[in-house]
C-alpha cells in the first residue's frame, strides 16, 4: 500500500514524501480511508503508531477540496489534546503537512501555562485549532473564538484527558459544537469512562484497534537493578558513564524528585535538565528541544509528560522510580526503540517494590533477570 492510493491532494502527497514517510503505518492504512469518507472513528492506538497523520492528512485534504465556497474565519476543525507538549507536537505535524498548499491552511495550538493574550490576538482566521480543554474554554468565554463552525472534532489521547480530570471541560466543549459533525477519537486504552464518552460522542463509529502495545514492548530490551534509595544516584551516574550514554531519558515519580536527580547529575558533571508540570512552558519546550537535538545528555521527566514526548530512536530510558501503573511503565519504556530501532530500558527497583515490579512485568508478559547493585562497585 502506498500513500498515493489514498487519493490525497498532490500537494499534500508531496509533503508526505518530503517528511520521509514511504509507506503508511498499519493504523494509517485502515484509518485514513474511513476519515476521508467522513465516518466517525474510534482508534485504539498509542503515540508512535503514526496516528497523528490519520487525522491530519484527511483533514487537510478535505479543507483543500472544499475551497472555492464560503470560507469561515472560525475554526472548522478542533483537535482536543491533554497536554501542551502534545498540542505543540500535533500542530507541528499540521504545519509540516500544510506547506506550500495552493490555498493556505492555518493551524494553531492553544494551551495553558502561557499568557492568553497573544493567543487571543492570533486565533482569528484559524482553520484548525489544537487545544487543551481548559484554555479553549477560557478563550471561548472571552469570545475570542466561536466553535459553532466546527465540522470535525478530534480527541487525541482521550484516555489521558480523562485521567487528567478533563471530563467536565470536555463535556462543556461538546455542548458548544454543532450537532452535525465528524468525530474522531484516539486513545491508547479503552476504559469504562471512555466508553461513556464514546457513547455520547460517536455515531456508529468504525473501530480500529492496532495491536496492543505489549507486543511492541517485546522489541525493547529491558533490564533491572535491585538498588536501595540511597544508592540510586550513584548507580545512575555509574551507568551513564560506564555505558557512555549520550542521550538518556530518566523517569521519576514527582517533579521535586526530578529536580533533585537532575541537580545531582549536573553537580557531578553530567549535563541534565528536569521537566515536569510545574516548569514553565518555555522551560519545558527549551529542554525538550535541546534533548531532541542531542545538545542535552539527560532529560529527567515525570509521567505527566511521558506520553507527549515524541523522540524517535531513543537509545536509553531509565526508570529511576517505578511508576504506579503498568500502563505508565509501557508508556515510559515505549520511548525507546521506536520506529523499530533497538532501545534499552533500565529499571531501578528497591527490595520493597519487588512485588509491584513483578505485577508490572506479568502484565507485560515479560521476564527480567535482575542485577543486584550490591555486587557492583561504583
Ligand atoms: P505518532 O504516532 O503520530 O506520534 O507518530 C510517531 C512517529 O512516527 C512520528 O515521528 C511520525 O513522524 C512518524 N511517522 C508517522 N507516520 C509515518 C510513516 N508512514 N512512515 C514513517 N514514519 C511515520
Amino acid at each position: 500500500m502506498s500513500f498515493a492510493e489514498f487519493n490525497l491532494h498532490p500537494s499534500i502527497l508531496a509533503n508526505v514524501t518530503s517528511l520521509g514517510f514511504e509507506i503508511p503505518t498499519p493504523i494509517q492504512v485502515q484509518a485514513i480511508p474511513v476519515v476521508v469518507e467522513g465516518q466517525d472513528l474510534l482508534g485504539i492506538a498509542k503515540t508512535g503508531s503514526g496516528k497523528t497523520a490519520c487525522f491530519v492528512l484527511p483533514i487537510l485534504d478535505q479543507i483543500l477540496k472544499n475551497t472555492g465556497g464560503e470560507r469561515s474565519r472560525q475554526p472548522k476543525v478542533l483537535v482536543l489534546v491533554p497536554t501542551r507538549e502534545l498540542a505543540i507536537q500535533v500542530v507541528e505535524v499540521f504545519k509540516e503537512l500544510s506547506r506550500n498548499l495552493p490555498e493556505p491552511v492555518k493551524s494553531m495550538a492553544v494551551y495553558g501555562g502561557v499568557s492568553i493574550n497573544p493567543q487571543m490576538k492570533s486565533i482569528y482566521g484559524v482553520d484548525i485549532l489544537i487545544a487543551t480543554p481548559g484554555r479553549l474554554l477560557d478563550l471561548q468565554r472571552s469570545n475570542a473564538v466561536d466553535l459553532t463552525k466546527v465540522k470535525r472534532l478530534v480527541l487525541d489521547e482521550a484516555d489521558k484527558m480523562l485521567n487528567l480530570g478533563f471530563k467536565k471541560e470536555m463535556q462543556e466543549i461538546f455542548e458548544l459544537l454543532p450537532k452535525k459533525r465528524q468525530n474522531l477519537l484516539f486513545s491508547a486504552t479503552l476504559s469504562d469512562q471512555l466508553t461513556e464518552i464514546n457513547r455520547v460522542l460517536l455515531s456508529d463509529p468504525v473501530v480500529i484497534e492496532i495491536e496492543d502495545k505489549v507486543d511492541e514492548v517485546e522489541l525493547i530490551n529491558l533490564s533491572g537493578y535491585f538498588v536501595s534509595d540511597e544508592r540510586k544516584g550513584p548507580l545512575l551516574r555509574h551507568l551513564i558513564n560506564k555505558q557512555d550514554m549520550k542521550q538518556v531519558l530518566v523517569f521519576t515519580s514527582s517533579g521535586i524528585k526530578a529536580d533533585k536527580v537532575a541537580g545531582k547529575l549536573s553537580k557531578n558533571g553530567i549535563n541534565a535538565i528536569s521537566i515536569h508540570g510545574r516548569k514553565s512552558q518555555s522551560a519545558r519546550s527549551g529542554a525538550l528541544e535541546k534533548f531532541k537535538s542531542g545538545k542535552l545528555q539527560v532529560l529527567v521527566a515525570t509521567d505527566l509528560i511521558s506520553r507527549g514526548i515524541d523522540i524517535n530512536e531513543l537509545p536509553y530510558v531509565i526508570n529511576y522510580e517505578l511508576p504506579r501503573s503498568p500502563k505508565d511503565f509501557v508508556h515510559r519504556v515505549g520511548r525507546t526503540g521506536r520506529a523499530k530501532s533497538e532501545g534499552l530500558a533500565i529499571t531501578f527497583v528497591t527490595r520493597e517494590e519487588t512485588h509491584h515490579f513483578k505485577v508490572i512485568l506479568k502484565k507485560m508478559k515479560r521476564y527480567i533477570d535482575m542485577i543486584d547493585s550490591e555486587t557492583l562497585e561504583f
